[in-house]
Formats: C-alpha cells, structure tokens, sequence
C-alpha cells in the first residue's frame, strides 16, 4: 500500500496554474497549507490581493497527512508553558488557540465548507500513576485560566487507561476538504494561487524578491513563510531551534464499535485516535509513534504494524485503508514561532507547530493577516522569535539529545554497513570509493548510489524503511531513494553515484 494519507485520498484537489512570468504584488505567501491558505483568505477579506505560491498542490505537505483534530487540547501544553512564563502566558495560549477554533467554524459556515466538520470532546489520558497525576497538574492549570475540562478516573475506553482528562466543544475535520474549500473562497474574493511554483531565494531587498523555479521572480513588499520549515533564515537560527519529528498514521474500518471522541495518550509512544464518518460510515484514525526525523531505529515499517495492532485493540481491524506519515516540527519551549522574523521586518514565520498545527496554523494565518493589514495583532510577543525566554531555552536545547547541530556531528560518525547482502527492499548506509553513500535496492535488483550528504547544512542522511527515503536528523529533509527532493528546507536533490544492476556495482567497486 502506498504512503498516501486517508485525506489525500478521498479529498479532491482543484487545479491551480504554474506561475510562468514575473509579477510584483503587495504579499507574496509561499506555502499553501493550512497557514498559507487560512493567511491568503485572512488578506482578501480585507481587500488585498495576495499572490500564494506552492511547490506542490495545495494540502499536499503536513497539513494533508494529519490526524485532523481542530481543538485547544494540545497534549500536556498548559501547566508547563505556565510553569516557563506564568498563568497569563498559560491563558493567552489557551485563547489565541480558541480564537483559531471560532474561526474555522465560523469561516466554513460562511463558505459552506463541505469538510465534515464535527464538535466533539477531545481527551488526554494516562495509563498509570505518573501520567494521572501529570493529568491532575494540567486540570489544575486548565481550571485557573478558564478552560473547562474534566478529569474521569479509570475510563471504560480506551484500553488500559488510568484516567482522562476531557475538553468539551472541540472538533474534528477532514483537512484537505477545509484547505481546498478555503483557497477557492480566497480564490473568489481575489487571491491568486498557483500550484507547482517553487521559491528557492529570497532577497531581503525593497522591494523583497522572491526567486522562483524556471527564472520567475515576484517582487513583494511583505514575504509570509507558510513553508512549515522557514525558507529564509535571516538573523533567527532557526536550524538551531526547530527539531523535526516524524509520526505515521492509519486509516482502518473497524470490527467493532468505538466511543466517540478525540483521544491522545500522555506518553510514548504517542497514540492519537479520532472518528471521520464518511457518507455514514465511521473509520478509525489512528496516528502516533513519533520520533525524531531520521533517528528512528530498527525496521520503520513496525511503525505502522504497531499503530495497526493499537487500532485492532481498540475498535478491532476488518481492513485498513490508508497509511502514511508526515512531520512537524518542535520548539525548545514547545510554544511555535509566529510574527516577523525580526522587529520591523516584513517577512514573517510561521513554525514549530509540534503537530498541534490546524489550529496554531490557523491562528499564524490570521495573524500575519492583521501585522501585514494593521502593523500588530494580538498574541504577538508570545509566539515572537524573540521571547522573552527562549536564550534560556535554547541553552536548554543545546544540553538535550535533540540538537540540529549535534546531529550534524553525530552524523559525521556513524558506521557504515557492508554492501554484500542487501536485499530488495532495502536501503543501507555504505562506503563507496571511500566515502559515506546511501545504497537502496529495488524489487528487481537493481540498485541505486546516492550522495547522502543533505544539501541542506550537510548532515548525512538515514533510511526510514518504512517510506523508503532518505531523512535527514537536523532539519527534516527528506529525499527519494533516486535523491529526489521530497521535503523540508534543502532546495537541491542529492547527488546519484551509481545506478545499474547489483553486480555491475560490486565490479565497479572491485575496479
Ligand atoms: C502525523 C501528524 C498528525 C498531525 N495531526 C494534527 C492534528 O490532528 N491537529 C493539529 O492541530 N495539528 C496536527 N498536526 C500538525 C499540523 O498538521 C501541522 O503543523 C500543519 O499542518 C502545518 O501546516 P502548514 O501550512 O504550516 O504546513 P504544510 O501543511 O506542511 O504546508 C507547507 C507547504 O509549503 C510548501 N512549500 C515548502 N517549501 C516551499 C517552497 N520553497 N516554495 C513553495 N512552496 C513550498 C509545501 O509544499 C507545503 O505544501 C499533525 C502533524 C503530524 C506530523
């Protein structure tokens, strides 16, 4: 089965051109996701006209490939963002996020949005001591700023817990169809969007010129970085402060039936479940067993067995429809960064959503919206680059085992493996004319050499068996077993060192 997310696959995609000619505008928005699309709605209902680009079809990066929870319940978020900066940083989190929420009910009422949008109760649980009582610390916090949970001691579902903690009025979406309703209503009110369009340099000029494939420039006053990763650097470092993760997802018709509800777990792996009923029927999602990007060990395609046996546990499994995975990025503080890269700048960012993105997606969308249109918006110091806190921690980042620029190292030192006896199937990390390469066998034996130096800052690469591809453990670039860009910040594909029959490979080593 093919890696293509339940949503990809039953949500239809419009056709928008390729930008073939040079233009200049007042906002270029790069990266049509959900915060691209959500920020060039934003800007054309107050009358600007912004031109979106994607490098692909819109929906197609992250945001199709989620669990599509819309909800403020973000895993264990508020009792540790109070203890970093206090109750009233903890409360403001709580309401930019409801504001998110308000707005996509409210946007596809009014765009009769046909996206399956449903209001349920979103609960976090825990399976023993430690967790209830992380659970008991987050109702705490959630009752002191204004959130109305409830904590429910050892539930009948799901299987094993200790208790949960439930937040009443959240919803559940299909996320192609709300992103694909969205740019058409953006499209009507004047947007431009084209597809297939990728940017590959900015200069932070006046006007700011955004350089796309093909020799295409867009001259811009305002560039918005909807890119998940940012496309531009600037003075942030963001390669220092934003961590990857990969998590798979499936999509399976049940044997039995199931409660009702989004559920996650507190701890790992992380297991994430929720019900989409489509034309009456109710499929199970399930999506969790997330890692660091390119750090995931053993056989990958376990990821999905595992998830499979979680949902046969849950609701029992007649046949699995779906799976695939995707990634998100983390922050040191856990809160994303949303605003202008650096004060009075007119470019801005939107990242580090640590896969609570729909919603803080959203939210960056209507932000950016208002600094472009207004010069402010609410919630700005808390999602700014330069909060107050992060050099702390960032010190703390440099400490953990998580650091893009110990991976770098890390990576540099890694073994390699032999050639002799690789398999169909397989991909292996080898030496080749005395340096490190990636070699991946086809089911017909042919093989393929690959450069597995990120073109990105330089990070050597690790095979993920379960979507045959090459990530990279710092930034989250992600290639083809031919060296394909598929992801991420890298802008070129990786070199290929030798493609051919297995036995033509060991003569041209023995050579
Ligand atoms: C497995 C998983 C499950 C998740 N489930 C949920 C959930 O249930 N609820 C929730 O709130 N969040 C969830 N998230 C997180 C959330 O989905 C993401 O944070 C969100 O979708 C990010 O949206 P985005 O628009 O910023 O990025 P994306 O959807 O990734 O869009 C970025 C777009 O930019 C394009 N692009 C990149 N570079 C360029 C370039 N140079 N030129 C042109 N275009 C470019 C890409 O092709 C892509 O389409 C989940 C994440 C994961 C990994």
């Amino acid at each position: 089965m093919s890696s293509i997310s339940y949503w990809n696959q039953t949500g239809e995609k419009s056709h928008y051109p390729r930008l073939d000619h040079s233009i200049s505008t007042d906002v270029v928005i790069i990266g049509g996701g959900i915060t691209g699309v959500t920020c060039a709605y934003c800007l054309a209902e107050k009358g600007i006209r912004p031109v979106l680009i994607e490098a692909g079809v819109l929906a197609d990066g992250t945001t199709g490939n989620t669990t599509g929870k819309i909800t403020v319940q973000h895993g264990i978020i508020y009792y540790k963002t109070a203890e970093k900066y206090g109750l009233d940083a903890a409360r403001a989190y709580f309401l930019s996020q409801k504001r998110a929420l308000k707005f996509v009910k409210s946007v596809a009422q009014k765009e009769s949005i046909d996206c399956q949008l449903a209001e349920n109760t979103a609960y976090i649980y825990g399976v023993n001591d430690e967790e209830w009582d992380t659970l008991q610390r987050e109702y705490d916090v959630a009752n002191m700023i204004g959130i109305e949970t409830e904590l429910l001691e050892n539930s009948d579902f799901p299987p094993g817990n200790k208790g949960l903690l439930a937040y009443k009025g959240q919803y559940v979406f299909h996320p192609v169809r709300y992103v694909e309703g969205l740019a058409r209503a953006a499209a009507a009110k004047g947007a431009e969007i084209y597809c297939d369009t990728k940017a590959i340099k900015l200069e932070n000029d006046v006007p700011k010129i955004v350089h796309c494939e093909g020799d295409i420039t867009i001259e811009a006053d305002h560039v918005v970085m909807a890119t998940q990763y940012p496309f531009y650097d600037g003075p942030n470092l963001f390669y220092a402060v934003l961590y990857p993760k990969r998590a798979y997802g499936v999509a399976v018709r049940a044997k039995r039936d199931w409660p009702d509800g989004s559920y996650i777990n507190v701890g790992d792996p992380a297991r994430s479940i929720r019900t989409h009923v489509e034309t009456d029927e109710r499929i199970l999602i399930v999506v969790g067993e997330s890692h660091d990007t390119g750090r995931g060990y053993g056989d990958m395609a376990l990821h999905y067995d595992n998830l499979i046996h979680f949902a046969d546990q849950v609701a029992g499994v007649r046949e699995v429809l779906a799976k695939w995975s995707a990634q998100d990025y983390d922050t040191p503080d856990e809160l994303p960064y949303i605003g202008r890269i650096s004060d009075h700048s007119n470019i801005y960012v939107a990242s580090g959503f640590r896969k609570w993105g729909l919603s803080n997606g959203t939210l960056a969308g209507m932000m950016i919206a208002d600094l472009i249109t207004t010069g402010n918006c609410q919630y700005e110091s808390l999602y700014s680059r330069t909060r107050a806190d992060i050099s702390s921690s960032f010190g703390k980042a440099v400490a953990g085992a998580i650091n893009p620029v110990i991976e770098l190292i890390k990576s540099k030192l890694e073994g390699t493996q032999d050639i002799e006896g690789i398999k169909p199937g397989e991909g292996r990390v080898i030496r080749f004319k005395g340096e490190r390469a990636g070699i991946y066998m086809d089911e017909n034996g042919n093989v393929t050499v690959i450069d597995i130096t990120c073109t990105h800052m330089g990070t050597e690469l690790n095979f993920n068996s379960a979507e045959k591809t090459w990530d990279c453990p710092a930034h989250g670039g992600r290639y083809s077993i031919d060296g394909k860009l598929l992801e991420g910040p890298p802008k070129d594909p990786l070199k290929v060192l030798f493609q051919g029959k297995y036995e033509e490979l060991l003569s041209e080593i023995q050579d």
